[in-house]
């Protein structure tokens, strides 16, 4: 894929990494080469749009032979590579290659946050940034490698809660209070603000329409999660990708909408199948 978009593309794929690009289990892509070589063809660009970040989806995208822009840390920022637009948008920041373009407040503002409730709430959590490689990884079941990708995040802080579920609820809407939007995952409480990939993914599309002067770029989606289901109600095209743990995020919409009977990249690649011919006829 080339690093640079030189004609406005007709599509661009934003997809999920974990359960829908990657096998949930294996984290194999194997099954989806075929269709991603046929987006490649198409000069269609794949931008994974993840709760990973930076340092996690440029190891994935390096493993899958891409070099555009993605979409991390559940839409909090975009990274687009230097020189991949023919212009720097409004509102990016050079961060080694890339520019970004961030939705929500430096991981420091929660870091602060945090700080201060700590005073309140003393030994009832423990922050990812107060946690040692070794600690992280044992309590993500990552390698110390990965974990230490993982840990590398610039919006929100995962916190590990220590104390009564009482407590917790005290402790949420206090961080509440602060401007934050917690979410309860499995293992952490993540701390940051409100944003999500669909939001992401629209500045994006219109961006690249707009420094083509163009209105006819079309997004399609694919995910397999409750964090996908913004951008899959806003893309033009949306795939849910069946998962082998999750049930299929429930959806307003009904048009333009793919469910592939293929778990992860096997019905990643049937529905990239099935919608390349219409965009081919509809566009070109
Ligand atoms: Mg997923």
């Amino acid at each position: 894929m080339p690093s640079q978009i030189k004609d406005l593309p007709k599509a661009m794929v934003f997809t999920d990494l974990d359960g829908t690009l990657l096998d949930h289990h294996t984290y194999s892509f194997e099954a989806a080469l075929p269709a991603i070589d046929k987006l490649h063809r198409e000069h269609v660009p794949i931008v994974p749009t993840t709760s990973k970040t930076v340092s996690e989806v440029k190891q994935i995208m390096s493993r899958i032979s891409l070099d555009g822009p993605f979409i991390f840390e559940n839409g909090a920022g975009i990274a687009i590579p230097l020189g991949y637009l023919p212009r720097m948008p409004d509102g990016c920041e050079h961060d080694n290659d890339f520019l970004i373009k961030s939705f929500a407040p430096p991981r420091q503002q929660w870091q602060g946050v945090l700080l201060e409730l700590s005073k309140t709430f003393k030994n009832e959590f423990v922050s990812f940034s107060d946690m040692t490689i070794t600690r992280i990884a044992e309590l993500t079941g990552l390698n110390e490698k990965d974990a230490e990708l993982a840990a590398d995040r610039k919006f929100g802080e995962p916190v590990k809660w220590l104390s009564t579920e009482a407590r917790r609820n005290e402790f949420l809407s206090m961080l509440k209070d602060k401007g934050a939007e917690p979410l309860i995952g499995g293992r952490f409480l993540h701390v940051s603000s409100a944003c999500n990939k669909g939001m992401a993914m629209q500045w994006l599309v219109r961006e690249i329409a707009q420094q083509f002067h163009q209105t006819t770029l079309l997004s399609i989606a694919l995910g397999d999660g409750n964090n996908d289901v913004d951008m899959l109600e806003l893309a033009d095209i949306a795939v849910r990708i069946p998962s082998p743990v999750n049930p299929r995020p429930q959806l307003k919409r009904s048009d333009n909408l793919l469910d592939p009977k293929g778990i992860g990249p096997i019905g990643w690649a049937e529905a990239i199948d099935s919608i390349l011919p219409m965009l081919t006829k509809k566009v070109n």
